[in-house]
């Protein structure tokens, strides 16, 4: 590889010295382009940068006339500089004049010129301005040229991003980089979040652009690619890459684009010019995610994300980053942005801290979304290419009812949403007002309203939202924040203070629920083509009776003198339950030959979430205390649609004829067979859909405790028995094509019922 003139390098290092200067911006904008054009023996260097409101505007030259500064501006696609920002290119050309997008701007006294070399200036992808050498003579640049003109972009890339602009940007404009954009999303967790973004995976800003040795950085990007190779070529031995949640698909595709030797060729150039290895990939990365950023084919804009993806993987091993930066340490109300989310990973954040969730991917039953709405945090989904257009730190609004992101809103737009923020919080003391109030419905039933929780920090929540005891306690979730296996003695530790702190209220245990997308690091299970059908919950549990004894052991041992109320997840068949009956039996057995003391009570239930048990009714509510159906899982399976997917997870509604029917069938075994049935499902917590449930005849439900109060509002004033002879009436007609969700809407109006 030839190494180019010491040209580019000897400007690169006149650039940072002029960054490091004491100097006002305007002034250090004109030795910037003064330096450039004295370099590259150009007779003009000029620097445009783009406005918010989509202008290119004149911001320092050196060549055309002064007082074209600030005055002189193009849109976005207009004339050589418009076209170059919106396409991200380079435009080099012999006689400007003669290229159709060529536009003459008198102010600036550019005729004379005829050469025209002009490069973005990119930052992550994104354009945030255009700059341009000129000669008077008729010439080509050359390629390395090129090359170079593009590295220097690179710094005045980094001083637009430092906000150092700012001071000279006339007033009412601001510059495009800190532009206030809108994107609608899905609402995936109601209420608002005013705050700052944390990127769950940050950017690596390299601020080491200049080398010292170009050789020695050609031998540092060959090593961190090396090591990228092995790494990917490893994820893709384990046989677990799906436990990992990297599809092998994924994976081949980095691999694919880890040996391509354009890519390297490229970087290895950048280095060339004088770029550390760290920039040259980022400079890369960055004009190849412009071009990509402008493709529509989704297929290719998801391969961006790979080629991003594995970018920043080779930014890690060169600059040896894992963490999460923050300069001025983790915001106190942060809002966190990811593709895509672990439940676990978000529990690692500081709890107090967060704000909200936006995930770009993800679905509204997912586990992630559970989890931050246990911790009563709004998330907003499906909000496709807002991690590239956020920085960490920035002020952001997302609006968990409407779907709504607002990053860097404009002032009057986030007093709007102070106002919302007050307004909520007035309906939220109304909602505490009925806390103490009994869920009694209008026509006099007493509704069990219970919450799910999974952490001990859930706790407080019972006696604030004044439910009736924990309906569903998630034990997998303290499984899958600890970085090894809970032992016997944590465990119990940890039921006893769960125990303790709901004070006298009922806690229904689910024992482990993992598999499927419930990742639990240490515990690797084999790559399943479809894991949520896959050996998961129960099924996992009895092939691992050690697991499974280790976890009873401690439940009844916490539950010493008192009632154990226990329940088992995804059940299939009722011999499931002889089973863990026997392994119950003998923990029994050996807790009193040791002369432990045993729960007074036990209450044994099972949830009901897969279909083949709606044909199993009468035995299982035959084998069992009581069931408490998981309607997230019901649904999925019943209609045969991924809950983690969202392109078909609401797809089906789940107030639609078909799974009401299921329910009120539930509701009707439970009756018959006198056994409790639940529901702790997230549509129990929608006041429209738990009206519904109401209506089917269940009288027991749990839900997130925020979801408590506007449930209870809304019972208050529902008299069930005119609910239900219109429901039922409903959905035994096979003729009518109403859906039944506008009925029960209708329903709520005509009733005054708040849903
Ligand atoms: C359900 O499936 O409805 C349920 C409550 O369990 P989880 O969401 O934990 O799978
Ligand atoms: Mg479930």
């Amino acid at each position: 590889m030839r190494d180019l003139s010491a040209g580019p390098r000897v400007l690169l290092k006149r650039l940072r010295e002029l960054m490091a200067e004491p100097l006002e911006p305007q002034e250090r904008l004109d030795r910037i382009v003064r330096q450039i054009a004295s370099n590259m023996v150009a007779e003009v260097c000029s620097v445009y940068v783009l406005r918010s409101d989509g202008v290119l505007e004149l911001y320092a030259t050196e060549g055309l006339n002064k007082e074209a500064v600030h005055t002189s501006q193009l849109k976005m696609g207009q004339g050589l500089v418009g076209t170059i920002a919106a396409s991200a290119q380079p435009l080099n050309l012999s006689d400007a004049q003669a290229h159709p997008a060529f536009r003459y701007l008198p102010e600036t006294g550019e005729e004379i010129y005829h050469s025209f070399l002009g490069v973005p200036i990119l930052r992550a992808g994104r354009t945030l301005g255009v700059l341009v050498v000129q000669n008077k003579a008729s010439r080509n640049y050359r390629e390395d040229e090129v090359e170079a003109l593009e590295t220097t972009a690179m710094v005045i890339a980094e001083m637009i991003a430092t906000g150092e602009l700012k001071k000279i940007t006339r007033p009412g404009l601001e510059l495009d980089l800190t532009r206030a954009i809108t994107i609608d999303a899905d609402a995936y967790n109601e209420g608002i979040g005013l705050g700052h973004v944390v990127l769950h995976e940050p950017r690596i800003v390299v601020t080491n652009l200049l080398n010292e040795d170009a050789e020695k950085e050609v031998i540092r990007l060959a090593e961190s690619l090396g090591s990228l190779r092995i790494s990917i070529d490893d994820m893709l031995s384990r046989r677990e890459v799906s436990q990992e949640g990297e599809h092998r698909e994924v994976l081949e595709t980095y691999r694919m684009f880890a040996h391509d030797q354009g890519w390297v060729r490229r970087m290895e150039e950048a280095i060339h010019n004088g770029l550390t290895a760290e920039a040259a990939v980022e400079k890369v990365q960055s004009d190849t995610k412009a071009r990509m950023m402008r493709l529509t084919d989704p297929y290719l804009r998801e391969r961006m994300h790979d080629f991003d993806d594995l970018a920043n993987r080779l930014l890690r091993q060169l600059t040896g980053f894992s963490g999460r930066a923050f300069d001025e340490g983790f915001p106190t109300d942060a809002i966190i942005l990811a593709r895509a989310m672990g439940a676990a990973e978000l529990l690692d954040y500081p709890r107090a801290s967060l704000r909200g969730l936006v995930l770009e991917d993800g679905a509204v039953t997912s586990h992630v979304v559970i989890v931050a709405r246990a911790m009563g945090i709004p998330v907003v989904g499906q909000a496709a290419g807002v991690v590239a257009l956020a920085e960490n730190g920035d002020p952001i609004i997302i609006d968990g009812d409407d779907g709504q992101i607002h990053l860097r809103p404009v002032l009057d737009l986030q007093k709007a949403y102070e106002e919302k923020v007050r307004l909520r919080a007035r309906r939220q003391e109304q909602f505490k007002a009925l806390r103490d109030v009994e869920p009694v419905t209008k026509d006099g039933k007493r509704i069990s309203l219970q919450m799910n929780a999974g952490l001990l920090v859930d706790l407080p929540q019972l006696a604030e939202s004044g439910a009736d005891g924990i309906g569903l306690f998630r034990t997998e979730l303290q499984f899958m924040i600890a970085s090894t296996m809970p032992k016997l003695e944590e465990q119990e530790s940890f039921y006893r203070n769960v125990i303790k702190q709901a004070a006298g209220r009922p806690v229904t245990f689910r024992t482990l629920d993992i598999g499927g997308d419930k990742v639990v690091s240490y515990f690797r299970a084999q790559e399943e083509e479809n894991p949520a059908l896959g050996w998961r919950a129960i099924r996992l549990s009895l092939d691992r009776p050690g697991l499974l004894r280790t976890q009873l052991r401690a439940l009844l041992r916490a539950s010493a003198g008192a009632e154990l109320k226990m329940m088992l997840p995804m059940v299939t068949e009722v011999s499931e339950i002889h089973a863990v009956r026997e392994l119950m039996q003998k923990e029994v057995q050996h807790l009193s030959k040791f002369g432990h003391s045993l729960p007074r009570k036990l209450q044994f239930g099972a949830m009901l979430e897969v279909p083949a048990l709606m044909w199993q009714l009468d035995e299982l509510m035959a084998e069992v205390d009581f069931v408490s159906v998981g309607s997230n899982d019901l649904f999925q399976f019943t209609m045969a649609a991924d809950r983690g997917n969202a392109r078909v997870s609401d797809r089906f509604d789940n107030l639609g004829k078909p799974f009401l029917r299921i329910l009120r069938d539930i509701a009707r075994a439970g009756e018959r067979n006198k056994t409790v049935v639940t529901l702790c499902g997230e549509m129990a917590g929608k006041p429209l859909s738990a009206m519904a449930l109401l209506g089917v005849g269940f009288r027991s439900v749990s839900m997130s405790p925020t979801s408590i109060g506007p449930v209870k509002a809304m019972l208050l004033g529902l008299d069930i028995d005119k609910l239900s002879a219109e429901l039922n009436v409903a959905l035994d007609d096979i003729r009518s094509t109403e859906p039944i969700r506008a009925l029960l809407v209708r329903f709520a109006e005509a009733n005054n019922i708040p849903v």
